[in-house]
């Protein structure tokens, strides 16, 4: 489906997949949990799930000869780090807007972890006073009018690189990957978890899935708290990204599954049982989870497991997204452990 975009490589190539045989023993042993490492897929900076967007976006900010990639998230985005990292490799530069998405009282949450590594990379860091939000933003306007008016040219990457021209093409390029990977396997998975906030993730997944009628078993874990406007966003990117790739059928309103129960109590903050999912994750696997996107999407899949949501003998995969540079501005959360 995405022979005709031209890609830019920033990943390893195809992320494995790796059976978790201790979390699914733990939850019963009916539903067989494996994890798609899409933490593990670069060594730009940690890597993580915008790498395989911005290897489709990466081609038209070249050719459009800008000079600097001006994009925008929250204090600890991992986005913004990701594209700091992907200035650097390009050798463009990097003015990234990180506005007050999450209220914290750690000492040290601006100073740490994802934008720690995007001040070493070399970004200019803009720190914004505004809250969370996954749409368009004033901030990111201004900063792109900034690097103008100072002779530059800027070339526009949105929060989580989500709505952007092919901001979807990355998450099809997964579905694809894990279609080859299930004939090497001798299996197909029944279900797929992803964490979803700006919805590019989910909507590549959904148009990719498609191609073989999967769509509904992508199982969105909304971590955004405003699950009905992410829930239209990746909507309206699946609907672009099908036309796009030449998809020849209509994702409909109930072709996105997104589930609104495990963002609380906010964006960015955990609740009691993310903190749990991610300390079991961690200590019957060793795979680490972060307070903001990956906790909470295991804590959305810990919670379906246990309360027979897939059928007994489904295999689960869970994709895990990256994320983990965050956890470092978590420092009194888990300060017993
Ligand atoms: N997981 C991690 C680690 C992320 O950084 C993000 C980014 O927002 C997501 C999940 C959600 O992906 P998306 O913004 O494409 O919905």
């Amino acid at each position: 489906m995405l022979k005709k975009f031209e890609r830019y490589p920033l990943t390893f190539g195809p992320t494995p997949i790796e059976k978790l045989d201790r979390l699914s023993e733990y939850l019963g042993g009916k539903v067989v949990i494996y994890a798609k490492r899409e933490d593990c897929n670069s060594g730009l900076a940690f890597g993580g799930n915008k790498l395989r967007k911005l290897e489709y976006i990466i081609p038209d900010a070249i050719a459009s000869d800008a000079d600097t990639l001006v994009s925008i998230g929250g204090v600890q985005s991992n986005h913004t780090r990701m594209v700091a990292a992907v200035a650097a490799k390009i050798g463009m530069k990097c003015l990234l807007v990180q506005e007050s998405w999450v209220p914290y009282e750690d000492a040290v949450y601006d100073r740490v972890g994802n934008i720690l590594l995007s001040r070493i990379l070399g970004a200019e860091v803009r720190l914004v006073d505004e809250g969370f939000d996954i749409g368009i933003r004033r901030s990111w306007e201004q900063a792109l009018d900034d690097v103008k008016q100072r002779g530059g040219r800027p070339y526009a990457i949105p929060a989580g690189a989500s709505v952007h021209k092919y901001g979807g093409l990355g998450y099809v390029g997964f579905a694809e990957e894990v279609r080859a990977q299930e004939k090497q396997l001798g299996f197909a998975f029944d279900y797929i978890v992803v964490c979803t906030v700006t919805g590019s993730t989910q909507a590549g997944m959904v148009v990719g899935f498609a191609k073989d009628g999967r769509q509904r078993n992508v199982i969105g874990i909304d971590a955004s708290a405003t699950p009905l406007q992410a829930k239209s966003q990746v909507l309206n990117i699946a609907q672009h990204t099908a036309k796009l790739v030449e998809l020849g059928k209509e994702i409909a309103h109930d072709d996105v599954v997104l589930l609104a129960d495990y963002a609380h109590p906010r964006y960015g903050i955990p609740s009691e049982q993310t903190k749990e999912a991610i300390r079991l994750c961690a200590r019957l696997e060793g795979i680490m989870t972060d307070p903001v996107y990956e906790g909470k999407s295991m804590q959305g899949m810990i919670d379906l497991v246990s309360k027979g949501f897939f059928p007994d003998g489904s295999r689960v995969l869970f994709a895990h997204l990256g994320g983990v540079p965050a956890i470092n501005g978590y420092s009194d959360t888990f300060r017993n452990g």
